[in-house]
């Protein structure tokens, strides 16, 4: 009997390791409202370099960080293109008409695609009828019950399309890591295919909290007092971004592993009969099997599961969402797969 909990619900489950707590014990701090928390300015320098950026703003959250630019690039009643499947379109509490102020148009993306002439077609200009289009927003990686990665051509020619209409684009990267280690890109090469950016250091980073803005100073400028704005002024916030230090030192590059623990949880699924998953959809640390048995739902899966020690999220009555981090060893994928077959003892599949 597995005593310890698998926690794979999401990647921001995490806890700080030690080494990070000791970090921020040894934080230098000061008041950042005055611009004087040195720690704060070098995680925000740090992630700009990073980058590509000319420079950073350190905020509490991905949702901030989102609010943030849309305030930041878009007046009140302008609208902006965005994935369906976005997590500016769906859980944000629908801040960006009661906080931002402006209109969503969601577009279909397909795999992590954006298709330029589909994204064409919704831009508007000069019509008084229409919303003016401010803003084009990316995802990368995409859908965070499935974690699809956006390809270095597809941005480029998303922002080729952004020049000829002169509009920003934006890239919500809470994962952004992720999808760079999958594309095999330098980080420092992202500034050239987009305008500005956010990503997570709690998502994989496992940071207990914050996220970094990235644009470029115009931006940052304006974003910092947006950010004021919304009460996300701080003051000795160096206990916020020393652990961000850390990890992007220290948990940039193991990102792959879980990467590779997430294929191969997948591989296993996809032997499970009365569970499928399309090992193609699988391009980063998460996964969404969908459960193909009568007898079963999501629900009492997740009750099976629970009394193994191993939590998932539910996404739906038939299918559920996994994320591999740092905390997850090549030990618990064996006894999650373990647990999984008990769970599927001879079942049938009726598709
Ligand atoms: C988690 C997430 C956010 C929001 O981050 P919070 O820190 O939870 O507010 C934004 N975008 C994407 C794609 C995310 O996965």
């Amino acid at each position: 009997m597995n005593k310890k909990v698998i926690d794979l619900r999401s990647d921001t489950v995490t806890l700080p390791k030690p080494e990070m707590m000791e970090f921020i014990a040894q934080a230098r701090l000061g008041d950042d409202l005055l611009g004087e928390d040195p720690t704060v300015r070098e995680l925000e320098r740090k992630a700009a370099n990073l980058l590509g950026m000319e420079e950073g703003l350190l905020v509490l959250s991905g949702t901030m960080a989102n609010q943030v630019a849309l305030m930041t690039y878009c007046d009140r009643g302008q609208e902006i293109l965005l994935g369906k499947d976005s997590h500016l379109f769906n859980l944000e509490g629908a801040a960006m008409a009661a906080v931002a102020q402006v209109q969503p148009r969601p577009i279909e993306v397909h795999q992590g695609y954006y298709d330029p002439e589909l994204m064409e077609e919704q831009i508007h200009t000069g019509d008084i009828q229409k919303a003016e289009t401010s803003l084009i927003c990316l995802e990368n990686t995409y859908n965070l019950n499935k974690g699809q990665v956006v390809s270095v051509e597809n941005m480029k020619e998303i922002k080729q399309l952004a020049e000829q209409y002169h509009l920003p684009v934006y890239m919500d990267g809470a994962r952004i890591f992720n999808a760079l280690i999958e594309l095999d890109m330098r980080p420092a090469d992202l500034g050239q295919y987009v305008d500005g950016g956010q990503f997570c250091l709690t998502k994989g980073l496992g940071c207990p909290l914050g996220s970094v803005l990235v644009g470029n100073k115009e931006f940052i400028t304006k974003a910092r007092l947006n950010r004021q704005r919304l009460g996300g002024g701080m003051r000795q916030a160096g206990v916020i971004a020393a652990p961000g230090i850390y990890a992007l030192d220290h948990m940039i590059d193991r990102l792959s592993v879980d990467h590779q623990r997430a294929k191969r949880l997948a591989k296993g699924i996809a032997e499970i009969e009365g569970l499928v998953i399309n090992l193609q959809e699988v391009h980063t640390n998460i996964i969404s099997p969908v459960i193909n048995v009568e007898h079963l739902n999501t629900d009492g899966l997740l009750a099976d599961l629970a009394k193994k020690g191993v939590k998932v999220k539910k996404i739906g009555k038939r299918e559920f969402r996994m994320i591999v981090h740092y905390q997850i060893t090549d030990e618990d994928i064996d006894y999650v797969l373990y647990a999984l077959r008990q769970c599927f003892p001879g079942s049938y599949s009726f598709s």
